[in-house]
């Protein structure tokens, strides 16, 4: 692709926007070009926006640009990641999808909508037929684009190699990193040392969302697997990484060797398409005994990648094991990106330097 695409990001000075700039830097297919916030950060600098708060040096170039008011119809390229807080995403969302801008969203606002793919590349690229039947309902010819809450990323992709084995059931517990509550999250004197057994409405996401990622895209719908699934979601102090403990049945009795075969071979049409945020391998699994960890395995592929061990026979279920993965990344921007590069690579979106 010679020239490349500009982009903008809604919420583009909180952690996620912070992530989604990182993410953005030196894409080959995106330019980030457009950068925008509430009327509290409108007007300024974004150097002068924000407190940068990651790991790597602010990209050059995007200091300089200047924060708009997220506000529809302001002039801003077609295609918009958003990652504004979800009180206020879905009807800004909504309104820039109205004013014909692709708003690919890491909000939960309209996940679970008929209408809106809810979008793992790997496991359900068919569900963006869903944008056909929501122009055609919404009257709009912009579209909205949905990746999943960041725990349930790492628990679909590690449950989609098993439908070929007929699942049935799961039971998850999650150990959330405090990166996913936003900055400054949770207070550092209920976090250290402690583990909180409640996430506000995190178990509810994590119980139905995968339903939707694993059902089959059929007659302008999508079909909701079966599966059940039963989640305790909890806080520890563990800064980015998600783990999660996961437990399930399967209709089949295939061999620990046949399970673990089926999660190392999975891979999708970001792998196939090459696209350029797409990690080499979905699934990794870790032979060693004490693995995954956070502090050794959320980076993993620039963060793209869902790391899973310790499978074992579990008396109850069937079977278990551990999977995790980097909450902002691959749990929330480097997901959205992915998601955009396939609208891109599936001719979504209109881009007139590719003549499409
Ligand atoms: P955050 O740090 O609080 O950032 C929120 C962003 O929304 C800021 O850029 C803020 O702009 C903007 N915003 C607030 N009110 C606005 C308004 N009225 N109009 C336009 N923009 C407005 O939150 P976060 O942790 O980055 O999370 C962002 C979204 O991603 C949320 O929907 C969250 O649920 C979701 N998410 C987060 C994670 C994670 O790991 N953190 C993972 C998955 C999904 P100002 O700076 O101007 O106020």
């Amino acid at each position: 692709m010679g020239q490349r695409i500009d982009v903008g990001v809604l919420g583009a000075t909180g952690m996620v926007g912070q992530q989604f700039i990182a993410q953005l830097a030196n894409h080959p297919w995106f330019r980030l070009a457009w950068v925008g916030a509430s009327q509290r950060s409108a007007a300024r600098a974004y150097r002068d926006a924000v407190p940068w708060r990651l790991p790597v040096p602010m990209p050059d170039g995007v200091g300089d640009l200047v924060v708009e008011e997220a506000r529809p119809g302001i002039a801003a390229p077609q295609l918009l990641f958003s990652a504004m807080d979800a009180s206020v995403a879905g009807e800004i969302e909504e309104g820039f999808a109205r004013a014909g801008h692709v708003v690919v969203s890491n909000a939960r606002n309209h996940r679970m909508a008929d209408d809106v793919p809810l979008l793992v590349p790997e496991i359900n690229s068919e569900h963006i037929g869903l944008i056909e039947i929501q122009r055609e309902a919404r009257g709009w010819s912009g579209a909205l684009v949905t990746n999943p809450n960041c725990s349930t990323v790492f628990l679909a992709m590690a449950l989609a190699p098993l439908r070929a084995f007929g699942l049935k059931s799961v039971v998850v517990t999650t150990l959330q990193a405090l990166s996913g509550a936003g900055y400054p999250g949770v207070a550092s004197l209920d976090a250290v040392g402690n583990v909180i057994p409640f996430i506000s409405g995190e178990e509810a996401k994590v119980e139905s969302e995968p339903r939707k990622i694993l059902g089959k895209f059929a007659d302008g719908r999508v079909e909701s697997h079966p599966v059940v699934l039963s989640a305790s979601t909890t806080r520890v102090a563990v800064v980015n990484g998600h783990t999660e403990s996961i437990a399930v049945s399967l209709q089949e009795a295939p061999t620990l060797d046949e399970v673990r075969e089926a999660l190392v071979t999975f891979t999708g049409p970001p792998q196939h398409l090459r696209l350029p945020s797409a990690p080499p391998q979905p699934i990794v699994y870790l032979q060693e005994e004490n693995r995954p960890q956070p502090r050794l395995d959320a980076e993993r592929d620039g963060g793209m990648t869902v790391s899973v061990g310790r499978l074992r026979k579990c008396p109850i279920l069937g079977y278990k094991f551990f999977a995790l993965g980097h909450n902002t990344v691959r749990g929330a921007a480097g997901a959205a990106v992915l998601n955009a590069e396939l609208l891109v690579a599936e001719g979504v979106l209109s881009v007139p330097a590719l003549g499409v």
